[in-house]
């Protein structure tokens, strides 16, 4: 617990040194949950957005994009039910004053029992080797079967509680799993409270309930009322989906863990619309084409794992997490819902308006149903740099920091380095330059000696670094650093384009995702 915490220390204080992430408002003492991104974040949270729409729209040739706007009619919120039901359910310590979300509570509860069998299997194949049958332990093993019996049953009181709103029941639960404040270790709690978490404002210069408008929680409600916009215009036929990438505000209770939980974020959501009955066939395509895209970034397999909800949102009648192993543990990265035909019934009802496709094939005309897929940019952004940062020690016993950030999201592609400030070589370098900029993003840097030079491409991530040298002027040839690896070849300053192309492109990457 200890050494995450630290990690995720040292991945904020680098995230700010190299200008991923800067709190936001700095100087006068930032603003809680709040964040801005920097000159490097910028360019790989740009990155994260060109690799989900390119894999969402531009290869499929049934889904378009969508960029709506945040301000919304307020009867939108109403019929989405977010004005009565968008709370959490919120509990104070009154010892640390320290407020929490009383779910999320139960949940690390729930987890460190979880971690309790993962440590009993570990210890069950130190002892039996090669022999050991993990399957077999897990279902036979005592202590293992005791904490799993645990686990469902406290999943089992939640759910119910959750479901009927039963806060008094939420709070029995906690008192009787005897849940201590991380922060002053007592069990000194108050009642459970439900919180709405949609920030309001005023539209215009009038005050009152009639011009209170929303800051939208979620950017899929655009979508949901342009969807007779698009299937018209764009004459799509079921199936077929919206996607958007935007920004949603939500006044979280618990706001820390870096850019996890803000209070001010951006999704990327995609609705895929299709007949009723069918969407259970859609569901399990989804769940399996998101975790593609996730693994085909290469952060590492073990790294993600799927959550099924226990207490389903209102509207939906299937739904999972993908979750991500982040320096806090595993935690929600992206949401895949089945939300039925509720959304657009809800907007057919309070607007009057028909919000139905006619089908041709069964000549009828229906509501269709919908699955959801709503991934946090942000969170994307912490996973990739959290897979990507590592401190390693060389063979000559020197240390360095690298992000393995994969190349085709870094924030640059290469950086270009002449070996000496003078003899023509920074001339040759920008030449170089000149040639590469115009399909990768480059760095030029000439200033300290080549060692310091490539410590600085590693800790922001640059996948090549590229050194020109007197020999350049004699051949036309480089020497191309690998980040990863750190061994330097010497190549055709025509082959540039080549290597780096190889690794770097969006036409490799989306060709991995789709072989
Ligand atoms: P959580 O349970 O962590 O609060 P959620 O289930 O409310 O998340 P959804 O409503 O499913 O989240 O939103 C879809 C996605 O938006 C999430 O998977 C997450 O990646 C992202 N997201 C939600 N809330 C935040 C936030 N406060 N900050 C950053 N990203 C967020």
């Amino acid at each position: 617990m200890e050494a995450q915490k630290d990690r995720l220390k040292d991945l904020i204080s680098h995230a700010k040194e190299y200008g991923f992430v800067f709190p936001s408002s700095e100087i006068y003492d930032g603003l809680a949950a709040t964040y801005d991104y920097g000159q490097l974040g910028a360019e790989l949270k740009n990155n994260i957005k060109t690799y989900w729409w390119k894999a969402m729209v531009q290869l499929h040739e049934n889904i378009v994009g969508l960029d709506s706007a945040i301000f919304m009619h307020p009867t939108t919120w109403k019929a989405s039910g977010h004005v009565d039901a968008f709370n959490d359910p919120l509990i104070d310590n009154k010892d640390s004053k320290k407020r929490y979300r009383a779910d999320v509570l139960l949940e690390d509860h729930i987890e460190k029992i979880r971690q309790k069998i993962e440590k009993e299997v570990e210890k069950g194949l130190k002892r039996f080797g090669d022999a050991f049958d993990a399957a077999q332990f897990r279902a036979t093993n005592p202590n293992v079967l005791r904490n799993q019996e645990k686990i469902e049953q406290i999943e089992e009181r939640m759910k119910s509680a959750l479901e009927q709103n039963d806060l008094e029941g939420v709070r029995q639960l906690i008192i009787d799993l005897e849940i201590v404040c991380p922060i002053s270790g007592s069990k000194n709690w108050t009642e459970v409270r439900q919180f709405n978490l949609m920030f309001s404002t005023e539209l215009g210069s009038v005050a009152g309930d009639a011009s209170t408008i929303y800051l939208r929680p979620e950017t899929a409600q655009g979508i949901f009322v342009n969807f007779l916009n698009v299937q018209k215009s764009g004459r799509m036929k079921i199936p077929f989906g919206i996607a958007q990438i935007g920004k949603a505000f939500r006044n979280e209770i618990v706001a820390r863990q870096f850019i996890f939980r803000m209070r001010e974020f951006e999704q990327m959501e995609m609705q895929f619309f299709v007949r009723p009955g069918e969407e259970m066939k859609w569901y399990d395509y989804w769940k399996t084409l998101r975790t593609k895209w996730h693994q085909n970034l290469g952060l590492g397999n073990e790294r993600y794992r799927f959550h099924d909800h226990l207490k389903l949102a209102h509207y939906a009648n299937a739904a999972c997490d993908i979750e991500y192993n982040f320096p806090m543990g595993f935690k929600e990265l992206e949401g895949i819902h089945s939300r039925t035909d509720f959304d657009l019934k809800q907007h057919e009802q309070f607007s009057g308006k028909k919000l139905q496709f006619f089908d041709p094939e069964m000549n009828q005309s229906y509501v269709p149903y919908v699955v959801e897929t709503s991934v946090g940019l942000d969170r994307m952004f912490l996973a990739v740099l959290s897979a990507a940062y590592q401190e390693e020690t060389l063979e000559d016993g020197s240390e360095r920091v690298v992000l393995k950030i994969p190349a085709v999201l870094a924030p640059y592609k290469a950086a270009i380095l002449p070996l000496i400030k003078k003899d023509g070589l920074p001339e040759k370098a920008r030449e170089i330059m000149a040639q590469l900029q115009l399909e990768y993003s480059v760095q030029y840097d000439e200033k300290d000696s080549i060692g310091k030079r490539y410590r600085r491409q590693d800790a922001i991530g640059t996948p090549f670094s590229i050194t020109v040298d007197h020999q350049t002027l004699e051949d036309n040839t480089v020497t191309i650093r690998d980040r990863d690896t750190m061994t330097q070849e010497r190549i055709a300053i025509s082959a540039l384009e080549h290597v780096i192309s190889d690794k770097a492109s969006w036409k490799r990457v989306l060709s991995d995702l789709i072989s």
